[in-house]
């Protein structure tokens, strides 16, 4: 049988939520003492544990026909494969840092300077693009203390919440990529393979649309449900149901994570009372 083979992270960031996402999507993994590959008992799949550096160039030779990683690394390697979906997690940012007491008031800072970076190309792309002559080191881990010891003037390394780049004395002054993770492909798959693929995505884009939003139950007197329903976006049109007591009606709806606390306050004022909210395991649109 046809088996679809997925390359993800064997440790680090990106492992425990692409496992997590499997899971989501109802694909169960096998528990094998194999840790470099296993495989799922219900979906026809096949997964190996790599280095995430190594799994661009896997997907492009075919030995994996798709694969988690971030887009920074996608970028850097520069390989054969397409970008098919963006999975929200593993959110981070590319930026430039330099000490914190430079000056540093626009990219011409960086022209005649030395840059180090684990992501030589993305950055060469960078300077191209904004007309700056620096010179780029590349290193292969810390980075973040090249300035200290006098190898770098800049540094361009990944971020997100900035604290690793505090601790080392250093500001952060530009961005210059933002990633998450993505689910990338060889763009040669097989039509059964392509089919396994599509179930995959499926699932996947209703597991993060269930992510995104929240069920939402609320009672409220029977003259405030028409201002109430106004309120609420729902996927169609909202449930409204009646209560045991008279003159009473429960109201159920789906509500955006991002409009959610905006809304919360509105049905308040307008009545609603007894608000649960309702994580949801998966939406199909
Ligand atoms: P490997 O051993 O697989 O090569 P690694 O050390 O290169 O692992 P990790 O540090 O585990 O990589 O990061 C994997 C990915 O997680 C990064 O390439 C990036 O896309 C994402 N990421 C999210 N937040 C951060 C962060 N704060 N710092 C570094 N990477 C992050
Ligand atoms: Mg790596």
């Amino acid at each position: 049988m046809t088996k679809l083979k997925i390359a993800i992270q064997k440790s680090g960031r990106l492992n425990d939520d692409s496992v997590q996402l499997l899971k989501d999507c109802g694909i169960d993994l096998k528990n094998g003492v194999n840790k470099l590959k296993t495989e799922s008992d219900n979906f026809p799949m096949e997964i190996y544990f790599l280095r995430d550096d190594d799994i661009p160039q896997y997907v492009e030779d075919a030995v994996a026909d798709i694969g988690i990683v971030g887009e920074n690394v996608v970028y850097e390697k520069n390989k054969n494969v397409e970008v098919i979906e963006h999975l929200g997690f593993g959110k981070c940012r590319l930026s430039i840092a330099v000490t914190r007491t430079e000056n540093y008031d626009s990219v011409q800072y960086l022209n005649n300077k030395k840059i180090a970076t684990t992501y030589p190309v993305i950055v060469q792309k960078f300077l191209d693009e904004n007309k700056i002559n620096a010179e780029i080191h590349e290193i292969s881990g810390s980075v973040e203390i090249a300035p200290g010891i006098g190898l770098a003037d800049a540094i361009v390394d990944l971020v997100s919440s900035g604290s690793t780049l505090f601790m080392n004395g250093l500001k952060e002054v530009e961005t210059v990529l933002r990633s998450e993770a993505v689910l990338i492909n060889n763009g040669n798959l097989s039509t059964e393979k392509k089919q396994i693929l599509d179930k995959f995505l499926f699932r996947i884009r209703a597991v993060k649309k269930a992510k995104n939003n929240k069920y939402i139950l609320l009672n409220a007197p029977n003259n405030k449900v028409a201002e109430i329903i106004s309120l609420l976006p729902g996927m169609k049109s909202p449930t409204v149901l009646p209560l045991a007591e008279p003159g009473w009606s429960s109201v159920h709806s789906v509500l955006n994570e991002n409009e959610f606390w905006d809304i919360i306050e509105k049905l308040k004022d307008a009545g609603a009372q007894g608000i649960l909210v309702i994580p949801i395991e998966k939406m199909i649109l």
